[in-house]
């Protein structure tokens, strides 16, 4: 395991940036084979921790020929400031389109008790799309409690709290181009 040094504070690097290239070029492959007949595919962007996830996807999803692809963006709050589910999340912002008889590809940063996924899953259904599928760059499965589907899968991690590549502790270091465990500062 390396390390990344950032100001004073040393996080332990899980997923390298270079690991995490190949592993959406993997997934980008995958996907632009499944959608490759699909005229009407949405992708949901899941603000806020899917933001660099989803740009990095959608954009190696057109240099696989997946193009005339609808971003939107979705907005929920869970955690807080803490590293511990609420058990609640709220909705800060709700998709613009249309998606009734649509693709709808939803892309997640992680899913970890399953609890966000699961309650987002009922939200997006209500709206009738023709199909949901679910990207997730990261899984915790020993905290699962709801059953979710993940069917684009960048990495499984063990039962700790990640920081980096979109990814918070209390709105800070998203910005770290890599996974990083959190260790506290
Ligand atoms: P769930 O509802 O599945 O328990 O949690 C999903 C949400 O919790 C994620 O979208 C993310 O915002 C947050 N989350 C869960 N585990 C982690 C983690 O290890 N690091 C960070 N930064 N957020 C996490």
């Amino acid at each position: 395991m390396t390390s990344y040094q950032e100001a004073t504070i040393t996080f332990k690097t899980l997923f390298s940036e270079k690991m995490i290239e190949d592993r959406i070029d993997q997934l980008a492959d995958q996907i632009a084979k499944d959608y490759q007949s699909s005229d009407h595919l949405v992708i949901i962007c899941v603000l806020n921790g899917a933001f660099i996830f989803c740009s990095d996807l959608c954009r190696a999803l057109s240099r696989k020929g997946l193009n005339k692809i609808s971003m939107d963006f979705l907005s929920v709050s869970s955690y807080g400031d803490s590293t511990v589910s609420s058990g609640n999340i709220k909705v800060n912002l709700d998709i613009a389109n249309d998606i009734d008889g649509k693709d709808v590809l939803i892309v997640e940063d992680i899913v970890d008790t399953g609890l966000t996924m699961s309650k987002l899953f009922d939200t997006i259904h209500a709206k009738s799309p023709n199909s949901i599928k679910l990207a997730s760059l990261l899984y915790k499965p020993s905290r699962s409690e709801h059953k979710v589907k993940i069917d684009y899968l960048a990495f499984t991690i063990e039962d700790q709290f990640v920081i980096g590549y979109g990814l918070d502790y209390a709105g800070k270091y998203r910005e770290l181009p890599l996974v990083a465990i959190y260790d506290g500062e």
